[in-house]
């Protein structure tokens, strides 16, 4: 049985519900409970940071982000650290293999030592899903941080969403009424499923591909539909988004015969990219396994907007960075708001 963690997303599901009704809105823990008035919200509001980049006000001065990484990342990291600064915050990264969690610290008292410095935003990434709605409910409990999810387990990853949406519109105008493809190990990818919950409450139409070891039918419940020929999801979609296969999070026999029949049956190379309408494009979050589920030629081809994707990522997370902190345009909403209460 490989998708071994459909259990905890049901269960982590509820967990959100309740952890969202506990705070003042400053966290982003999820797709799930986020509106979709404010994700279009955030969208514009990262193509106003992303154009006036080199003008934007310094708003997280004075403020500190940590960076507190159980996982390993290239992309995400960087991308919130320079965020971030950007947006004149400074930044202190923590990852686990330097950190007291190597001593046996849970989260939850991490969570709280580190808000009780104080900093306005915690990024955290981990490796378990549900983990970030814990971090918020620890830090709540001593003061004012907000959290930001970049990335739990299989469960979410919802700037990872964010920045795929800003790139979708940037080619599309808007993904509504349009056909997102996503294939691959959907069962194991938070982008996935932030991106079937966050693509389905914009209006767009997703078509899910990838073996069934992978993609069991009850994904279709997050959002999306099922099609088992992935030459036919290729010709309808105006957006093909790839997945890597997510080997760290596998259990069992190998959820295929091979690599080569993978990238055979399921693989995005140039003969099957040639099946793709004109103006359909290729996406990936990233990092690509070449050879498996992409090809080369296809990944660095004209198709493919996956460095596009990179460079709205900063963009994106200078939003969702402002919206934590209640600055820029977010500030009328969060004033005289208590997020939290003093340690005891
Ligand atoms: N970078 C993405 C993530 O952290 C995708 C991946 O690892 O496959 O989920």
């Amino acid at each position: 049985m490989h998708v071994r963690d459909l259990g905890c997303f049901r269960s982590v599901a509820v967990r959100s519900d309740d952890a969202s009704r506990g705070v003042a809105g400053h966290h982003l823990l999820d797709i799930e409970t986020l509106e979709a008035s404010e994700i279009r919200r955030l969208l514009d509001r990262a193509r106003e940071l992303r154009d006036t980049v080199s003008q934007s006000a310094p708003v997280l001065a004075g403020t500190s982000v940590i960076t507190l990484f159980y996982e390993a990342s290239t992309r995400t990291r960087a991308s919130f650290e320079i965020a971030a600064q950007r947006l004149g915050a400074s930044v202190i990264t923590v990852t686990s293999s330097n950190s007291s969690v190597s001593k046996g610290e849970s989260t939850w008292d991490t969570g709280r030592t580190l808000a009780a410095m104080d900093p306005g935003v915690i990024v955290c990434r981990h490796p378990h899903p549900g983990a970030t709605h814990l971090l918020a409910r620890a830090v709540e409990s001593v003061g004012r941080t907000a959290v930001i999810n970049a990335g739990d387990g299989a469960h979410e990853h919802p700037t990872q969403a964010l920045l795929d949406s800003l790139t979708l519109c940037d080619r599309l105008g808007s993904v509504e009424g349009r056909t997102i493809a996503i294939i691959g190990d959907i069962a194991h990818s938070r982008v996935a499923r932030s991106n079937q919950l966050l693509l389905t409450k914009l209006g767009a139409r997703v078509l899910l591909g990838g073996p069934r070891s992978l993609v069991p039918a009850s994904l279709e419940a997050i959002g999306g539909t099922i099609i088992r020929d992935v030459d036919e999801i290729i010709r309808q979609a105006d957006a093909v988004m790839m997945l890597r296969v997510q080997f760290e999070r596998l259990v069992g026999p190998p959820p295929f015969p091979s690599l080569a029949d993978y990238n055979r049956t399921y693989g995005l190379n140039a003969s099957r990219a040639s099946l793709m309408k004109p103006d359909a494009f290729v996406m990936h979050p990233g990092p690509m396994n070449r050879g498996i589920e992409i090809d080369p030629e296809v990944a660095d081809g004209p198709t493919s907007v996956v460095a596009h994707q990179v460079r709205n990522g900063i963009a994106a997370r200078m939003a969702v960075l402002e919206r934590a902190m209640r600055k820029g345009p977010w500030q009328s909403q969060g004033q005289g708001q208590s997020r939290g209460q003093e340690m005891s």
